[in-house]
């Protein structure tokens, strides 16, 4: 410890100023709030340096092998993945090279966030998880519903990135290159294409919020999320290289899409282009002034400049996803099995029986897994202790599983 009229060398306060201060060789003295701030400077750089490694160690993967990625876990959906891909790729590219960047070489590469359109249960959140896991980067996915205007009861919009820091275990620099998922964006649209006088809670106030996420600022976010409280301790975030992928199903759009086709086709050149349109799959023309007319604020629009779109799932689609994907129900329904000794077959019928009820019902790929945990629920809980080392499952047994019951469960969810 130092004597008690000694001062400290950094910033010279004497001891009456200080809490404490530690004595070095030559009579070198250092104060304790020196020292905290040398700390600071010290983790700051570490951060910086471990940030800049990371951006440099980032695999980049191409876009044709991105999309080779997606096509063993999502069935279909193949713009989409091509224009993620893309995006992903640009990304990543664009924080290697903004890391690199030479005073000479200026040009700054601006970050393409992306928004997917597209009906539910279509594999929105299914693509962005997949790309996450493949660059093996944090992240989140969070529900725009739950967001309201800071000052109103939900959720801060910052809130986001606390669930992004929770998601990177509170290493700043891993979440700060992370992916976010804002699912059912298309619930914060205003309600009318007219900017409102009174802002209305859950819409063009939570844009704005988001607006400042997605274009990139450093933000205070409480570490454990929910509401900010003064006391709490905040984490600064830049979101400068933090990619956005929003979706939504955007009901009604379609209607959105149609009017403004139909109302530029005039004239001979325009009808031959009218018939060129497919009027049974519209969201594939969907563009960002859709978006506005649906109720997004333009500056959000031009924030999420990659726009895609999803299919609608057809029946052909649902089966395939029942047993292409790496991880599809069937396949893992059958590891489930496998794992008490007990092999599994499952007749094709029962697949068309299970396509057909997902199509019957209308619950889309979401309703596959009930129909299948509905057939084989009764042998999940017989077999372990049946002692049987081979199963097969019937149209005749399936059909009677799917008793009136549980098909109304199934319609029910
Ligand atoms: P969305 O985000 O569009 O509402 P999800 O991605 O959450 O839909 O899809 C729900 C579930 O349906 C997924 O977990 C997946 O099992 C299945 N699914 C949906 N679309 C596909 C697809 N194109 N390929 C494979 N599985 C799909």
């Amino acid at each position: 410890m130092a004597k008690k009229d000694d001062i400290c060398s950094f910033c010279g306060r004497s001891r009456r100023d200080i809490r404490f201060a530690i004595q070095g060789i030559g009579g070198i003295v250092i104060c304790d709030e020196c020292v905290r701030s040398a700390g600071e400077i010290l983790r700051e750089n570490d951060f910086t340096a471990h940030a800049a490694s990371n951006t440099s160690k980032l695999k980049i993967a191409k876009p044709q092998e991105i999309k080779a990625y997606l096509d063993e876990y999502v069935i279909g959906q193949d713009d989409a993945k091509k224009y993620l891909s893309v995006a992903v790729y640009n990304h990543y590219k664009r924080l290697r090279s903004n890391s690199e960047r030479t005073a000479k070489d200026d040009i700054e590469i601006e970050k393409s966030n992306i928004i997917m359109v597209g009906e539910t249960g279509t594999g929105k959140t299914l693509l962005a998880r997949t790309i996450a896991k493949l660059l093996d980067v944090p992240f989140t996915i969070v529900d725009a519903t739950v967001l309201t205007e800071a000052g109103y009861v939900g959720e801060d919009v910052e809130s986001i990135l606390s669930r992004l820091l929770q998601a990177a275990d509170y290493d700043v620099p891993r979440a700060e290159q992370g992916i976010v998922f804002i699912d059912e964006i298309d619930k914060i649209a205003r309600k009318s294409d007219n900017p409102s006088i009174t802002r209305d809670v859950s819409g063009e106030g939570v844009q704005q919020g988001l607006l400042k996420l997605l274009e990139g600022s450093i933000v205070n976010v409480p570490p454990q999320g929910g509401r900010k409280h003064p006391d709490q301790k905040m984490i600064a975030v830049n979101t400068q290289n933090i990619l956005f992928i929003c979706g939504g199903a955007f009901d009604g759009i379609k209607q959105k899409i149609a009017n403004r086709l139909n109302s530029r086709t005039v004239g001979y050149n325009a009808q031959k282009e009218k018939e060129a349109i497919d009027f049974n799959n519209l969201l594939q023309y969907v563009a960002p002034q859709d978006l506005k007319s649906f109720g997004l604020i333009p500056e959000i629009i031009g924030r999420l400049p990659v726009l895609t779109y999803l299919q609608p799932l057809d029946r052909d689609a649902l089966k395939r996803i029942l047993i292409e994907p790496k991880n599809s129900l069937i396949k893992q329904y059958i590891k489930l099995f496998e794992l008490d000794g007990v092999k599994l077959n499952i007749n094709d019928d029962v697949i068309d029986l299970i396509v057909d009820k997902a199509v019957e019902f209308k619950v889309g790929a979401r309703g596959l897994r009930s129909i299948c945990e509905s057939i084989l629920m009764d042998k999940m809980f017989e077999v372990p202790t049946s002692g049987s080392k081979e199963l097969t499952i019937d149209v005749e047994y399936a059909r009677q599983q799917l008793s009136n019951e549980r098909l109304t469960r199934i319609q029910a969810s």
